[in-house]
Order: structure tokens, then sequence, then C-alpha cells
């Protein structure tokens, strides 16, 4: 891989770079959306990523088998409907670091929070807290103060809120484990994203998860901005429970399926309290229609609903296309990209007295992934309109933050100097 040191700020090092690109094929794998009419620069694969060109074609087959079979695809179709979910077992082990048992494709992120919470978050009088970060993205926000409040808590007292020091803008590790040290006696559960969907900040989870077992309590992890975007050993770091969904680093479509991750000295254990459906029910005998939930001893037993197959196609689609890039050399890239644009930001600052940019996502490489959260100090809303002139899909958030995440299958080192190359005609030039 090219040093650091030697990165150029020109176009033409930029197209060097995507020579170099062992990657760089892929690109041709998806669908780049049109823009003024011509191809747009997609920074937004962190809110929705884009379409592998193949998934039209693994969507239309269990269109086609459902068309030819009816309700035999259930064990006749290419990809039988029945035990459709364990098409995504091994991909999702080698997507979070998961054993067989502890991973399973089913419902929607929130949803899929809130069957964890039920399960990981059986408060008692005494150890009732919940430790999350501060500015959680609302959904999650939501999840926790309807859990506490169904328990009969409030969230002000129930639910702990680590913030960023005064004058800064991401959560320092240390608070973290102060706070989660501090309620040691009443916590019940640590619950944080992988990476803040605002800032970008990669948390610790190993020193987390650590943490919230000495103070004797769960930890969980939404990964929605964390998964595909950063290499994951969910298993190794010992974490109890995560979610995640697809859409976003996993190119599965709008709204596609979610995964979850339960460690297996839950999973396996069937005592633990759930929310139950038919589809978590011992394979065996679920069609005796018998009374008395049975749960599969192993993540598969937190299923509630049988599959729904046409979302999971697009997922199995996008999944492929990783498979075959192969993850370490999505993360080198994803790396090398990353690199790259803080070179050409860094540039663009350096050229402007006033330093028009502050880049509030952590600069250390081992607390970000592929977003870049940009604080504009003059100019935001104008150059953010600017970039959308000019074919750039960003994204904008209110009061003067644009959030960028070039990623390696579809983003070139092109499209990052480009972006940098607007930015500092806009900004040098006033
Ligand atoms: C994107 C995102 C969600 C979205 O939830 P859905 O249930 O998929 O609509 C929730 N939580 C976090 C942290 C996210 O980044």
């Amino acid at each position: 891989m090219i040093k650091k040191i030697e990165f150029k700020n020109t176009l033409d090092y930029a197209k060097f770079l995507d020579e170099q690109d062992p990657l760089k094929s892929f690109r041709e794998k998806f669908y780049i959306p049109f823009m003024h009419g011509r191809e747009a620069i997609y920074f937004t694969g962190n809110s929705l990523g884009l379409q592998p060109k193949t998934t039209q074609d693994y969507v239309l087959n269990e269109l086609e088998d459902w068309a030819n079979y009816g309700v035999e695809g259930h064990f006749h179709a290419r990809n039988p409907w029945m035990p459709y979910h364990e098409i995504f077992t091994q991909q999702l082990c080698s997507l979070t670091g998961a054993l067989p048992h502890e991973v399973v494709a089913m419902n929607q992120l929130t949803v899929n929070l809130h069957l964890l919470m039920v399960s990981f978050y059986r408060p008692t009088k005494q150890r009732y807290k919940i430790i999350c970060e501060a500015k959680a993205f609302p959904s999650d926000q939501y999840a926790m103060e309807s859990q506490v409040k169904y328990h009969g808590f409030n969230y002000e007292d129930a639910v702990v809120e680590v913030s960023a020091r005064e004058g800064e803008y991401t959560i320092r590790t240390e608070d973290i484990l102060t706070a989660i040290e501090k309620n040691k006696d009443s916590v019940a559960l640590v619950l944080f994203s992988g990476v803040n969907y605002y800032t970008g900040q990669l948390f610790d989870m190993p020193a987390i998860t650590f943490a919230a077992h000495k103070a004797g309590a769960y930890a969980g992890f939404d990964l929605a901005h964390a998964a595909g975007n950063v290499p994951l050993s969910l298993h190794e770091w010992n974490v109890d429970f995560a979610c995640w969904c697809s859409y976003k680093y996993l190119n599965s479509g709008p709204g596609g399926v979610s995964g979850v991750y339960i460690n297996e000295r839950h999973s396996s254990d069937t005592d633990i309290p759930r929310f139950a459906g038919w589809w978590g029910h011992d394979k065996e005998n679920r069609f005796l229609m018998e009374q008395g939930f049975k749960p599969i001893p192993s993540a598969e037993g937190w299923q509630l609903s049988n599959a729904p197959v046409l979302s999971m196609a697009a997922h199995k689609a996008a999944l492929d296309v990783f498979d075959e890039a192969g993850w370490e050399n999505v993360f080198t890239k994803a790396k090398a990209l990353n690199q790259y644009l803080w070179h050409v930001l860094d540039e663009v600052n350096a050229a402007c007295t006033d330093k028009p940019i502050t880049i509030i996502t952590p600069r250390n490489e081992e607390e970000h992934g592929c977003q870049v959260s940009l604080l504009m100090n003059r100019d935001g809303k104008k150059i953010f309109e600017e970039l959308k002139k000019q074919s750039v899909i960003a994204d904008w958030r209110e009061p003067n933050v644009i959030r960028i995440a070039p990623v390696a299958l579809y983003n070139s080192f092109e499209d990052v100097w480009k972006f940098g190359d607007i930015l500092r005609m806009f900004l040098v030039t006033r």
C-alpha cells in the first residue's frame, strides 16, 4: 500500500491511486446514480448503500420461483424459503466475528433492538439503569425511553447518557468507563452504537464490554454504522448482543433485513425470556402446530416470522459482492481512501487563513471508519448547495455539519480528490 506521506493532492495522483487499486473493478458492479447529467460522487453509503447490478437477478429469481412453485417454493425454490435465513450464517459470521449459532438475519433494526432489550434489559429495583452515549440515533433513544417506561422507570433517572466534554465533539473512552464504574450498583445494560451516526466516532467496544461485565451489566451494541464499515470481532470481544441494518454500508436496499448477534452463552440458553414467534420454535416440530414454545438453542430462537425472502434476496446479492472482494481488501481500501480524504481536507484548510473546516470525527484511525463529519465554520449551507450542483451526494445535518463516507467498493480516489477540489475552489476564492 502507498504510504500516507507520499500522498499528492492532484487529479493525476488520484488517478494513479485508482490504477493501483486491487478493487477498482468493483465500481462497475454497482449502479452509480446520475445527477445533472453525470455520474454522481456518491458519499452517502453510510445512509443508503448503492445497488449491486446483480440484485435484480437475485430478486427476480425469487419472483420466478414464486410464480413457478407457489407455496411449494418453501421447499423447491432454488434457495428454499423455509430455511432461507440459513444462507446468511457464514457471511454474517465473517461480517461480525461471530460463531454460527450466534447470528441470524431477521426483521428490521429497531424491531430487533426491542427484541434484544426484552431479553437483556430486565431491570430490578436495584439494577435498572441503561448507560448509553448522549445524542444516540433517535430511534435508539426512543427504543430506550419506551423500554424504561414500559418497566415503570423514567428516562431521566434510568438512562445515563455519557456526553462529550465541554468544547469537545466526541466522547472520551475514559469517561464512558468511569460512568459505568460509577453506576456499578445500579446499571443493568450498557448500550452503545459501534460507530456514532453523527460524528463517525468508533467506540472502543472491547473496553466498554469489559467494563460493563465488571459492573455486573450486559453490553449491547447497535452496529448500524459499524457493520460493513469497520472490522468486528464480537465473539472475541465477549459482547452480549448486537444488531445492525443491512442498507447502509451493506448495500442491501432500503429497509433491508436486519441482523442480530447473541453471544453463545445466551443464545444456547433456552430459558432466557423473550418474545416468541413460530420461526424461533424448534424446527423439528414447528409444523405440528402444538402448544408450548420450544426455542431453537441458537440466535435463530429469537426469530418471530418467516423470512422476508424478497428483501433477503437483495441482502444475499450484496453480501456475495463483499465475499468476492474479501473483507480484508475492503477494509484496506477503505482505510486508504479515508487517509487520502483526511490529507485532502487538511490541504483545503491549510490553503485558507481561517481554517473553515473543523473535522469533528476523531483523527485517530482506531476511532473512526469511513465517515468523516465536517463542521463548517462558514458558508456551510452554501458549500453544500455547491456540492450538489457539482453532482456530489453528501449528507447535511443541522446546524452546519456535512457528513461524507467514501466506501471501498464503489468510491474512487478521484471522487475524493474532486470533492476536495470543489471545497478548495469555493473556500479559497472568497
Ligand atoms: C440507521 C439507524 C437506525 C434505523 O433504524 P431502522 O429500524 O432500520 O429504521 C437505527 N439506529 C441507528 C443507530 C441507525 O444508525
